[in-house]
């Protein structure tokens, strides 16, 4: 017998796992039948294209056997099994990033215990009910010998020589004492029906059948219950709750494929890890290819979840091979379809009532709807289509912070002389709302979108239109809104001199039509970026030039009309340091101020010569 140590981050999640008192320690039966099926699915796979190996001993499933004087429950199957070199490396690291990620979260934290269940914690939650394991296994691989490893859990194992005569594993516990209630077979047989019912593998408990192994995803999806397919659900998402969607598809045509997919309620942990596994199971005639087939589903709808099996997978090659079969690339295009039709067809239920879906499309669009955002952006043409129904928009005429809008709904909404569907990029609801832009729409009493997501910068260069009526920003270009009767003074020698005074902050300075409360306001110009999109940009730490940008003056505003009037009168002197302000005003306002402590000096300059002239007077 050789003794190795455990990797750090296994020792650490061991210690979690055996000092927790966790209430769902059951799901330790859960995470070894998980690793039975797998190795049973990755021999069925070698098999396909390998002769030489060892076969299974009896018919392939996965075996719980209890002894119940002896306190012990083994868990054998003819799967894969594994080689010394595997068994000291699957069995001394931890695979799975998430678990990983977990272990670093949650080391020393009070609240980890109750946690535990909900991630895919493998191989170790044995440790939570046995303070011994040992595993005997044989690899199917023709010239291997068996292996027998064993360990307390307690910082190390060891491996050496086994007495395994089939291929396949066995795995062993030595029930802890506080946990000698699960050497009971009913009790087992009642964990594997909650845990593991929809595994495609027979599961026996002392020889007795003790799950449904039905595939679900092939059985017509009426005959699918609600309760059988979230069950299912949860047990290939290592998901919680139920799922807020469920789609099946039966297609015959271009290929063959039946399918299972789910929306989570809820955005998974690692929506945005990069390295965090992706994409469906992926089946072929209920052999499984891939757990995670990334090409299956673009990036953007990743939060996706299931099952696909399709009869027209090449099985003679590498599971490489078969990701970049060209019946791959026609699978992912009919899936994104469906996937989007079956969105459009949620989105269209009432939202309330008998119909009333569970879960709605508004909180399945609060949960993913910046990832569809991505998908307009990366896929518009393509699936534009398909994308533009299912968008929401928080806008100005919302009740609250949770009000969406369809463009539909903004397009019925628009009132007479209103040729466009204006939005307005922000870094908050809160800022959007304040903004000056704003002003002259609320007067004339048209809805505007709010975008505050960093990805609707991105979003709006493609989202142009809508049923033929152009969608706008309402800080970019000239507008022309019409006039009000309000007396207005003329710019046409102010607004060079404020130019001239500003210098390169602004490419130009003009009256606006947008403003009634405020003076001044920042537009951004009609080509090139918004001031959005470079604070997005600086804030991801990216060089960027400063947008191009133009001050415009309320040509009703008193200030504008005293700072005209000084400059009328020859006292440009004075009216500088005033103009220099408002320009400092217009960026705070619009969060882009980038030299505060300049702008403070002038604003104490300012303040200066106004108390010393309320003195004088
Ligand atoms: P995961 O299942 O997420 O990979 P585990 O900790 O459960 O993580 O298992 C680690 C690895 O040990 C597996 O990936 C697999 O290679 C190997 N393994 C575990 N159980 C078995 C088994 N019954 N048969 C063959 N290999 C196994």
């Amino acid at each position: 017998m050789t003794e190795h140590g455990f990797k750090a981050e296994v020792q650490q999640l061991l210690d979690l796992m055996i000092h927790s008192v966790y209430s769902d320690r059951e799901v330790f039966l859960r995470e070894l039948i998980s690793n039975a099926a797998d190795a049973l699915d990755k021999a069925r796979f070698l098999e396909l294209t390998r002769r030489d190996l060892r076969l299974a001993g009896e018919e392939p499933g996965v075996r719980v056997v209890v002894d119940a004087v002896a306190k012990t429950i083994t868990i054998t199957d003819d799967g894969i099994g594994m080689t010394e070199a595997e068994a000291v490396e699957n069995l001394g690291t931890i695979a799975r990033s998430g678990t990983k990620a977990f272990v670093a979260a949650h080391t020393g934290s009070e609240g980890a215990p109750n946690l535990i269940g909900q991630f895919g914690l493998g191989f170790y939650a044995s440790f939570m009910v046995a303070d011994r394991v040992v595993v005997q296994t044989l690899s199917a691989e023709p010239d291997s010998t068996p292996v027998r490893w064993e360990s307390a859990g307690k910082g190390a194992f060891e491996v050496g020589p086994g007495d395994r005569a089939t291929r396949g594993t066995a795995v062993t516990l030595f029930l802890r004492e506080d946990a000698a209630e699960f050497a009971d077979a009913p009790r087992l047989r009642t964990v594997v029906r909650k845990h593991s019912n929809f595994l495609p593998w027979t599961v026996f408990v002392d020889q007795e059948k003790a799950n449904a192994g039905r595939a679900l995803w092939m059985e017509p999806a009426n005959q699918v219950s609600d309760a059988d397919a979230n069950e299912f659900y949860k047990q290939i998402s290592f998901d919680w709750s139920d799922p807020a969607l469920r789609m099946s598809f039966a297609v015959d045509s271009p290929v063959q494929v039946r399918s299972l997919l789910f929306v989570p309620a809820r955005r998974p942990y690692d929506l945005f890890h990069q390295e965090a596994v992706r994409g469906p199971r992926l089946h072929a005639r209920r052999i499984l290819i891939d757990e995670h087939a990334r090409d299956l589903l673009p990036d953007w709808l990743r939060f996706v979840r299931g099952v696909v099996d399709c009869e027209d997978l090449p099985l003679n090659v590498s599971r490489e091979m078969v990701q970049k079969a060209p019946v791959v690339r026609k699978l992912r295009d009919l899936l994104t379809k469906r996937v989007l039709k079956e969105f459009e067809k949620h989105a269209k239920l009432p939202a309330e009532g008998d119909t009333a879906p569970k879960v709605g499309w508004d909180a399945i669009w609060r949960e993913f709807g910046v990832l569809l955002k991505e998908g307009f952006w990366h896929a518009s043409t393509e699936y534009g289509d398909a994308l533009r129904p299912l968008l929401r928009f928080h806008t100005t005429t919302c009740e609250g912070a949770d009000g969406l809008r369809s463009l539909a709904d903004i397009l019925a909404a628009r009132v007479e002389g209103q040729e466009a569907i204006w939005y307005l990029t922000a870094s908050s609801r809160e800022a959007a709302l304040a903004s000056p832009h704003l002003e002259v729409f609320r007067k004339k009493g048209h809805e505007v979108i709010l975008l505050t997501d960093p990805v609707d910068e991105w979003l709006v260069q493609v989202l142009d239109s809508y049923e033929g009526v152009p969608i706008k920003s309402a800080s970019r270009g000239e507008l022309d809104l019409g006039h009000d009767d309000n007396e207005r003074v003329d710019l046409t020698a102010f607004a060079p001199w404020a130019k001239d005074i500003l210098g390169d902050a602004v490419t130009d300075v003009r009256a606006s039509s947008r403003l009634t409360d405020s003076a001044v306001v920042l537009v951004d110009a009609d080509d090139g970026m918004s001031a959005n999109m470079e604070r997005i940009l600086r804030s991801a730490n990216q060089q960027v030039g400063a947008a191009r940008r133009v001050l415009e003056l309320n040509t009703a505003h008193p200030l504008v009309r005293n700072l005209c009037g000084l400059h009328e009168a020859g006292k440009a002197d004075a009216a500088a340091p005033i103009m220099r302000m408002l320009l400092d005003e217009a960026l705070l306002l619009d969060g882009s101020v980038t030299d505060a402590p300049a702008m403070g000096r002038r604003l104490q300059d300012i303040l200066l010569t106004a108390s010393s002239s309320a003195l004088r007077s």
